[in-house]
């Protein structure tokens, strides 16, 4: 038997034992379903080369910007966690150092959902079952390297012992995709598919973006120097990323701002682009032409839209120039859709086919914004809570506030969204665990009934998915 609120059978189920009983055969319903993985940033590396992970640190501390963010807001440095500085200067790499440091610290993360994800890997996936503390620490590190070494804890293993139907990683368009091409060739039926995210090549605030501009155009055999030849680069590229398996593009704009500027206008701003003159006024326009542009692609190819905006990346200059991006800087910011969405639903919000999935990181938008707009345009589905919001209440708030506008059908289900692959099922067994709590409670309400609640149940954590990202 698991000790007492470490990883218990009955986390996050409703605390009243009548609704809770209703929760608890409901979520039987649906624990062993196969997972559908639409959205996230593992490694394709991993699988193609199925190589065993390094250590218990480089797989569960290094990647995981939600562990080095909460150390390092305690003043702890990311240097004595072993985080890779952007120039090379030396960081600690006594990776048994680094777990001591990590264990002696793991109290911070009560009542995050990092805490919850963290024990269920620990205990339902490294078998090991007491809680990590500061004197647990070192028989936790050699007994999580042990497991790492066998054969069952490789990736393509864990990912058939994880149950996953489906796993979308997110490369960029100058990826040439050789790790999927790798996993295609290996005969391996594991089914990992790409994700195009242009960011790198749509921002002109990106690092490189006049580079980054030209090698797209030799990557795809078009003069990305004139505005048609940039525009036909992105349509060779996404043919490119279907042949992996791309379903879907992906936008992590600072906001959700379209455009719709005629063609002489897309010329101008665009040799600005090219050319690093942009006002952050002109490289705003740009990038909301450039959500529009694309969404013109999805109607002629069929790729589902997801727009992630919202977050102020890197707000953090000092850490930004010392160990690079996603390390844990990034913010939330306000974020309106209702005005910022209107120049692209202008031109493609009842077209048959587009589909476009929006996330946020504003949850003061959910019930004004996002459930109206997705209860209307027929284009429009809602992602699940994202990033901070990726928790136990985050999920709950969520089902709250969209529920009574945009229904169920409007969303597009659970995406984990990780880089911790370990995590996954501790994940979606979080979601499935949150939507079972939030449906027993409209059956105890007699809202709905309990085969209908089955029925969305299984909507929730599986069906939806593969509905919204067309798989
Ligand atoms: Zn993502």
């Amino acid at each position: 038997m698991p000790k007492l609120n470490f990883n218990h059978p009955d986390r996050l189920l409703p605390a009243e034992p009548g609704v809770r009983k209703i929760a608890r055969n409901l979520y039987e319903t649906v624990r062993d379903l196969p997972i559908i993985s639409p959205h996230g940033h593992t490694d394709p590396e991993w699988f193609a080369r199925n190589e065993r992970f390094p250590d218990a640190v480089d797989l569960l501390i290094k990647p995981d910007h939600y562990v080095f963010r909460m150390l390092y807001s305690q003043g702890i440095p990311m240097e004595s966690l072993g985080v890779p500085t952007a120039d090379g200067t030396p960081v600690e790499t006594d990776a048994r150092k680094i777990w001591r440091t990590f264990a002696d610290h793991y109290y911070l993360f009560a009542g995050t959902p990092s805490r919850i994800w963290m024990d269920h890997v620990f205990n339902s996936v490294l078998g090991l079952d007491e809680p990590l503390t500061p004197d647990t620490a070192d028989a936790y590190f050699d007994h999580i390297n042990d497991r790492l070494a066998a054969p069952e804890f490789r990736p393509r293993a864990l990912f058939e012992r994880f149950n996953i139907e489906l796993l979308a990683t997110t490369e960029s368009p100058l990826d040439e995709l050789e790790h999927h091409c790798a996993i295609r060739e290996s005969g391996w039926n594991g089914r990992v598919i790409t994700t195009y995210r242009p960011d790198p090549v749509v921002d002109p605030e990106f690092e490189g973006f006049a580079d980054n501009v030209a090698r797209f155009g030799e990557l795809a055999d078009e003069d990305t120097t004139t505005w048609q030849g940039y525009l036909a680069a992105h349509r060779e590229r996404r043919a490119f990323f279907r042949q992996f398996g791309a379903t879907a593009t992906d936008h992590g704009h600072p906001s959700a701002a379209t455009a719709d500027l005629d063609r002489n206008a897309c010329e101008a701003l665009f040799a600005k682009a090219l050319g690093e003159r942009c006002s952050p006024q002109e490289a705003e326009l740009f990038r909301a032409q450039m959500l529009t542009e694309m969404a013109a692609m999805s109607v002629e190819d069929g790729m589902v839209m997801q727009i992630h905006p919202g977050s102020f990346r890197n707000h953090n200059p000092n850490v930004f120039e010392r160990f690079g991006r996603d390390k844990g800087a990034d913010i939330p910011v306000q974020t309106e859709y209702v005005r910022a969405l209107k120049p692209l639903l202008n031109r493609f919000g009842n077209e048959a086919g587009l589909e476009i999935i929006l996330f946020t990181l504003d949850e003061t938008s959910y019930s004004r914004e996002l459930a109206t707009l997705a209860g209307h345009y027929p284009c429009l589905r809602l992602g699940p809570p994202w990033w901070f919001h990726d928790s136990p209440e985050g999920m709950m708030r969520f089902r709250e506030q969209v529920t009574e506008t945009a229904g169920f059908c409007n969303t597009a289900g659970f995406n984990d969204d990780t880089r911790a692959f370990l995590s996954i099922p501790a994940r979606h067994d979080v979601a499935r665990r949150v939507d079972c709590a939030f449906l027993a409670r409209m059956v105890a309400e007699h809202r709905i009934g309990r085969d209908e609640a089955e029925a969305i149940a299984v909507d929730l954590n599986y069906k939806l998915a593969k509905k919204a990202y067309k798989l």
